[in-house]
């Protein structure tokens, strides 16, 4: 080591000299991390070659790791990209409602497990599972951390060291590159897949039953739509197969539609829960917070002796649900039960007349405009998203910017970073701001932060 690289780093501040100027901004630890890590880096480039940076440059660096570090906080955003069910920005946002029970449960003790008629142990799964029978028709359900897990526990219990026999135009991808085919195997069934990607046959699962299968199972292809040249089987047909020959039909519908919206013409094609249940499927799984607009859970809902099975695996113990999930869930079905969707964020957000967002993208468009900022009320397309309506649109309307200065990367992520954060899309070489996902509470917010832009 020369002498000079000797001298340069000893010219280095000391830790805590950078601790002491940041005194105060954050928890002392966070703040020992950030000043260790700038100290850190600005060795590592003095051993490069570079002169050692002064205590200031190293404090500022130490304020931006910091700074960055806050951006890591779970914290809220302004969903301006139009997707309603939106899987990186939380899936969907509960309401007062909702979020009144989750506060009442959470603060207090409650009768999680405890049978206030008989005055001894009760299970946690009997809280919602009334209503959701009442909701679906289903004869039993069960509740469990998200949908993943209720198709895992089902095939588990149903299934385990047989086979369950899938179409290979089902094998989905959920997201994060989770694969719904590697989750099934984990609960220790083959998969036998029938058909192909595009087309699958009654005869194709008519053949794969054999005396090892222990389930058919369908699932709603909930992120993509084959089109063209396709065939499946419907419901009813397997639902006859499956009875002719003595295995369960389990169906993973994924996105939880419960209740038909003659508003939401979007989701006619969507398969409510009610009707597969009706038409003979034995369990169906979804999520609690897709369509259903609830927190995120897993419910499993069907025949009785199934359900029986299911809850009795062990698994139950591993994937079970929180009180405030079963609040919240609980709070979510009495609003559809009472028809009530509109106290729901994702329906109440859904169901906004594209007028309505007309004239609100207007007086955005009007307020946040400048020299600079060209703004423009524009009407654009929405989607449910989050493995819901695949190709489903919903009329929506947004604000177009452009700027004299800025170019729409640089403009997305100055929204990024305003408080809160603003999440839009780019289309047509704009930042789109669609307003289907923005809550009217929040435009006044949203004026402030484009408007900022300028
Ligand atoms: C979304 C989805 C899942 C996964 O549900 P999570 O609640 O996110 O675990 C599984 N299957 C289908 C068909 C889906 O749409």
């Amino acid at each position: 080591m020369s002498l000079d690289l000797n001298a340069r780093l000893r010219s280095l501040p000391p830790v805590d000299r950078v601790l002491a100027s940041l005194e105060g901004l954050a928890p002392q630890a966070l703040i020992a991390q950030a000043a260790r890590m700038a100290v850190d880096l600005a060795r590592a480039e003095v051993k490069r070659g570079s002169s050692a940076p002064s205590l200031e440059e190293v404090v500022d660096r130490a304020r931006a790791l910091l700074d960055e570090r806050g951006k890591k906080d779970l914290q809220p955003v302004i969903n301006a990209t139009g997707v309603l069910i939106h899987t990186n920005l939380g899936r969907v946002p509960l309401g007062q409602r909702q979020l009144d029970a989750i506060y009442g449960i959470a603060k207090s003790y409650s009768n999680l497990e405890y049978d206030l008629t008989a005055g001894r142990r009760g299970s946690r799964y009997s809280h919602a599972s009334d209503l959701i029978s009442a909701l679906t028709g289903a004869e039993a359900a069960l509740v469990v951390n998200n949908n993943a897990a209720a198709v895992l526990l089902t095939l588990a219990a149903l299934a385990t060291d047989l086979e369950v026999v899938i179409s290979r135009g089902e094998l989905i991808e959920i997201g994060g590159e989770f694969r719904m085919p590697d989750v099934m195997s984990m609960s220790g069934t083959r998969l036998v897949e029938v058909g192909t990607t595009n087309r699958t046959h009654l005869a194709d699962y008519e053949r794969a039953i054999t005396t090892s299968t222990g389930a058919l199972l369908k699932v709603h292809p909930s992120n993509y739509k084959v089109t063209g040249f396709t065939a499946e089987v419907p419901l009813r047909e397997l639902v006859k197969l499956a009875r002719g020959r003595g295995v369960p039909l389990v169906f993973d519908a994924g996105s939880g539609y419960v209740e038909v919206q003659e508003a939401a013409s979007w989701a006619a094609e969507e398969p409510p829960v009610a009707e597969a249940l009706a038409q003979g499927v034995d369990v169906i799984t979804f999520s609690g917070d897709k369509l259903l607009g609830g927190p995120q859970a897993g419910i499993i809902a069907g025949r009785s002796d199934l359900l029986r099975l299911i809850a009795k695996h062990p698994l139950v113990r591993a994937l079970r649900v929180d009180k405030m999930t079963l609040a919240g869930l609980e709070a979510t079905l009495r609003a559809h039960l009472e028809g009530k969707v509109q106290d729901l964020p994702l329906w109440s957000l859904a169901l906004t007349a594209a007028d309505e967002l007309r004239s609100r993208a207007e007086r955005v468009a009007e307020q946040v405009a400048s020299d600079a900022l060209k703004a423009e009320a524009i009407p654009t397309v929405s989607v449910a998203g989050g493995g819901s309506l695949p190709g489903e649109e919903l009329a929506s309307w947004g604000i177009a910017l452009t700027h004299a200065e800025k170019s729409v990367d640089e403009m997305q992520k100055l929204l990024r970073f305003s408080t809160p954060p603003v999440i839009g899309r780019i289309e047509d070489e704009r930042l789109l701001l669609d307003l289907r996902s923005v809550f009217v509470e929040d435009l006044d917010t949203l004026i402030a932060n484009v408007g900022a832009l300028d």
